[in-house]
């Protein structure tokens, strides 16, 4: 069985100077991590668990409140500490925060960023506050500037799914990677299923972007297409929410506290512990925490036992399910309708092509008195390979 990644999630304050209406992960007044607490981390993580590699993601709220001087001494830290897991990083910020001193540290450890835009301007800040387009392209410009690689996250909500051609239309346009997130109900706001993406909706809108992707194949890459591709072909899941994510990936707070994820940072009944205490893998396996996220990945054995997919869907993302089903083992995640929309479409698509025929349908426009084609599923397997 293929090991699913070591990746460790660095929150180094849950502060963000943006206030997105949907946002469920920034708190104001989060202290920032200290340089001692990224020290712990790497005397937890020498020996913690027997990996050739180690992947960290500074996450927030916004990481880049942080400041150039926390990088300058943290990034060291952990590159020299670990060298024995070869870390690589990622930084995911809305770049309000760029400065071409930031920008030449992430060049320097070549650290990608992902940011955040939900579409052209007047659609991303009616979701996102006035001035967040301007604001993070700004941040944009001077990061391209230094060579950084960004790519855009669009968080599609349930107001702008309905405008998913002039998003999609956005990002063709400027040349932008496409990585979608579905809006999910926030815990933290007054109105949670207010911003939402409804399953099903989801679903559909992936359907969209797969025929728009096979349209449009070498102008643009949409990055959950690829890695939904790559689940159904490979029949093993590519991204977290498709893997039991449970012991490979964890997060760290701005005090040191250990998570399973990101998402469960403010809920101390999923904290494992602390990294000052240096718990050990094992000592983590005994906490409650632990067991309430097994009990999610065991009740995924029953609850998903006839789905076709899920030796490479495995529930989906159990953050998603124990706060859409108010616990680990009540259901999976609030997603399952999308995933098997799509995963059933991609399936569908893959047999016929594969058992009656040549890759290349019609496709569901005529244009100046011709049918133009486009590719079938099978043109994505030479697109994912030759990146
Ligand atoms: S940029 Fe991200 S962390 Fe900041 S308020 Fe918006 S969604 Fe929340
Ligand atoms: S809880 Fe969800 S988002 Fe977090 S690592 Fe697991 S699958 Fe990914
Ligand atoms: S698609 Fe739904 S039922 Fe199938 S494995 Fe995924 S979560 Fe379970």
């Amino acid at each position: 069985m293929m090991k699913t990644p070591f990746h460790v999630m660095l929150i180094p304050t849950l502060g963000c100077p943006a206030r997105c209406s949907y946002c469920w992960s920034s708190e104001p007044g989060s202290p920032v991590m200290t340089i001692d607490t990224v020290n712990d981390v790497v005397e937890w993580l020498r020996e913690f668990r027997e990996d050739e590699r180690v992947t960290f993601t500074f996450h927030g709220g916004e990481p880049l409140l942080a400041g150039a001087d926390y990088y300058r001494q943290a990034l060291p830290l952990l590159a020299g500490g670990l060298s024995h897991l070869q870390p690589q990083f990622a930084l995911q910020s809305n770049l309000w925060l760029m400065t071409p001193e930031l920008a030449n540290i992430l060049t320097e450890y070549h650290i990608p960023v992902g940011s955040s835009i939900d579409g052209p301007e007047e659609i991303c800040d009616s979701q996102r506050g006035t001035g967040y387009f301007r604001k993070t392209m700004e941040g944009f410009g001077i990061a391209r500037a230094h060579g950084v690689d960004v790519r855009f996250i669009c968080t599609f909500t349930a107001r702008s799914v309905k405008r998913k051609e002039e998003i999609f239309d956005f990002f063709l346009r400027n040349g932008f990677t496409m990585k979608l997130h579905p809006a999910l109900p926030s815990l933290k706001s007054n109105e949670p299923g207010q911003w939402a993406l409804d399953p099903a909706e989801y679903g559909e809108l992936l359907v969209y972007l797969l025929d728009q992707y096979l349209i449009h194949l070498g102008e643009i890459e949409i990055m959950n297409i690829n890695d939904l591709f790559r689940c159904v072909f490979t029949r093993h899941g590519s991204v977290c929410t498709f893997v039991d994510c449970v012991g490979s990936t964890f997060a760290i707070g701005p005090d040191g506290d250990i998570f399973p994820c990101y998402r469960f940072i403010g809920m101390p009944e999923y904290c494992y512990g602390n990294v000052s205490d240096r718990p050990s893998f094992d000592e983590i396996r005994k906490t409650a925490a632990w067991e309430r996220m097994y009990r999610f990945t065991k009740n995924v054995d029953t609850a998903c036992k006839t789905c076709a997919h899920i030796r490479y869907c495995r529930g989906g993302c159990p953050y998603n399910a124990i706060v859409a089903n108010g616990g680990p083992d009540r259901g999976v995640d609030c997603n399952c309708t999308a995933y098997k929309r799509i995963f059933d479409e991609m399936t569908d698509r893959l047999n016929r092509e594969m058992f009656e025929g040549p890759a290349m349908e019609m496709a569901p426009f005529e244009k100046a008195g011709r049918k133009p084609m486009k590719p079938g599923i099978m043109a994505l397997m030479q697109t994912i390979a030759s990146r």
